[in-house]
C-alpha cells in the first residue's frame, strides 16, 4: 500500500464513522426472552424487615458478615452487611431525609429498597466476560455466574451499570458472588427464598409479562385504595397482604432502563434516590460496546487496517534508514553495492 492510499483509507474510515451515525453502529438490542422470569419488588410495601436477606443467606449458604472491630455498641451482634459483597446477594438499604417522619415521602420521610441482581434483558456482564462465565439463560433469561469457568479478571464487576457483582479479594482463588435469582430453588420447584419468605409480597416472584400487568395494577389504583397484593409468586394461593396503594412514582423502573431488566421496581420516591440509575439509555451499554466492536472487526477490517499501518511504518523506516546508507538507492542496493557492503562489513 503506497504512503499516500493509507492516508486516505483511514481518512475514509475516520470520516464515515461519525458521518454513519451512532445508530449504524449499535447492534439491534436483544429481546425479552420468551419465557422470562423475574421479580417485582415494590418500595411502599417493604417494611424493612430485611427477613429476604437472612433467607438469602440461608438458602445461598452464605456466612454471617460482621461490622469492623470497635465499630458500635452492636459490633458482631448478628449479620450486619453493609452493601452487596460475595457473601451478601441481596441488601435492604434505607433512603433517610430530615425527621424520617413519614414513609415513602422525600422529605423529612425514608423509604426503603432492597438491591441484588437485575437480571437484566441485555447484561453488561455477560458481555464484557471474556470467557462466557457470565451466563444468560435464553429461555427465562437468568443471568447465572459459572465458577468453574470464571478467570477473576472481575471485567463483570467493572461492567455493570447496578454495582452488582462483587469479587471475593479475601480468597487467594477469588470468585464473584451475585445473585442467581436462587435457580437451585427455582430447578427444584421453589421460589426465590427472599419472595417466599416476605411477609407483605414486597419482593414477588413470577413471569415478568404477569408482573409487569400487576405493577400497571398498582399504578393504576388511586393512592389510598385498598389492594389485595399477592404474596410469593404471583397467581399462587398464598393469603395475599391486604393495604392502601402507595403514592407511586408513575413509572415501573425496569421497564425499559438499559434495555429492560428482569427484576422491575415501584417506589414512592424518586428511584435515583434509591441509588438506581436513571440518567441511562432504554438500550443496554452491549448495543453500543458490541456494535462498534462488530463494525470494526467486521470482514477483519479493523485487523487488516492495523496491519497496513503496521506494514506502512516498517517499510517507512526501512526507507529512511535505506536513505541514511550511502550504500542504497531509492530502488534498493546497488548490485555492486551489495558485494561493497559486504566487504565493508567483514
Ligand atoms: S445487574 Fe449487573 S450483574 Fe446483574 S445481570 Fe445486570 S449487568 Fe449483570
Ligand atoms: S433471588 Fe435468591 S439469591 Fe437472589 S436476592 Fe433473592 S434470595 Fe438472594
Ligand atoms: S422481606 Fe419483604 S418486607 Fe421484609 S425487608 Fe425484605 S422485601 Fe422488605
Amino acid at each position: 500500500m503506497k504512503r499516500r492510499d493509507f492516508l486516505k483509507a483511514t481518512a475514509a474510515l475516520a470520516a464515515a464513522a461519525p458521518a454513519a451515525g451512532q445508530a449504524a453502529l449499535m447492534r439491534e438490542p436483544k429481546p425479552m426472552p420468551p419465557q422470562a422470569i423475574g421479580m417485582l419488588y415494590d418500595s411502599t410495601l417493604c417494611i424493612g424487615c430485611k427477613a429476604c436477606m437472612s433467607a438469602c443467606k440461608e438458602a445461598n449458604d452464605l456466612p454471617p458478615e460482621r461490622l469492623p472491630e470497635g465499630g458500635e455498641w452492636n459490633t458482631g451482634t448478628w449479620d450486619t452487611p453493609l452493601d452487596l459483597s460475595p457473601t451478601t446477594y441481596n441488601i435492604i438499604k434505607a433512603y433517610v431525609n430530615g425527621t424520617r417522619a413519614e414513609k415513602d415521602r422525600v422529605e423529612d420521610g425514608y423509604a426503603f429498597v432492597k438491591r441484588h441482581c437485575l437480571h437484566c434483558v441485555d447484561p453488561s456482564c455477560v458481555s464484557a466476560c471474556p470467557v462466557s462465565a457470565m451466563h444468560k439463560d435464553p429461555l427465562t433469561g437468568l443471568v447465572s455466574h459459572d465458577p468453574s469457568l470464571c478467570i477473576g479478571c472481575r471485567y463483570c464487576v467493572y461492567s455493570c451499570p447496578f454495582g452488582v457483582p462483587r469479587y471475593n479479594y479475601d480468597d487467594p482463588f477469588g470468585q464473584i458472588g451475585k445473585c442467581q435469582l436462587c435457580s437451585h430453588l427455582l430447578a427444584e420447584g421453589g421460589i426465590p427464598a427472599c419472595c417466599d419468605v416476605c411477609p407483605t409480597g414486597a419482593s414477588l416472584f413470577g413471569p415478568v409479562e404477569q408482573l409487569k400487568a400487576e405493577a400497571q395494577r398498582r399504578l393504576a389504583a388511586a393512592p389510598g385504595t385498598e389492594l389485595e397484593f399477592p404474596r410469593g409468586e404471583i397467581g399462587s394461593d398464598r393469603p395475599t397482604h391486604v393495604a392502601a396503594t402507595g403514592n407511586y412514582q408513575q413509572h415501573l423502573y425496569g421497564d425499559r432502563e438499559l434495555g429492560g431488566t428482569q427484576v422491575m421496581y415501584l417506589a414512592g420516591v424518586p428511584f435515583d434516590k434509591l441509588g438506581l440509575p436513571t440518567d441511562v439509555p432504554d438500550v443496554g451499554y452491549p448495543t453500543l460496546s458490541e456494535g462498534l466492536q462488530h463494525t470494526l472487526y467486521k470482514g477483519m477490517a479493523g485487523p487488516a487496517l492495523l496491519l497496513g499501518g503496521l506494514v506502512f511504518l516498517a517499510r517507512r523506516n526501512i526507507k529512511r534508514n535505506q536513505a541514511d546508507d550511502p550504500l542504497f538507492t531509492d530502488e534498493g542496493m546497488e548490485p555492486d553495492a551489495a558485494a561493497k557492503k559486504e566487504e565493508k562489513d567483514s
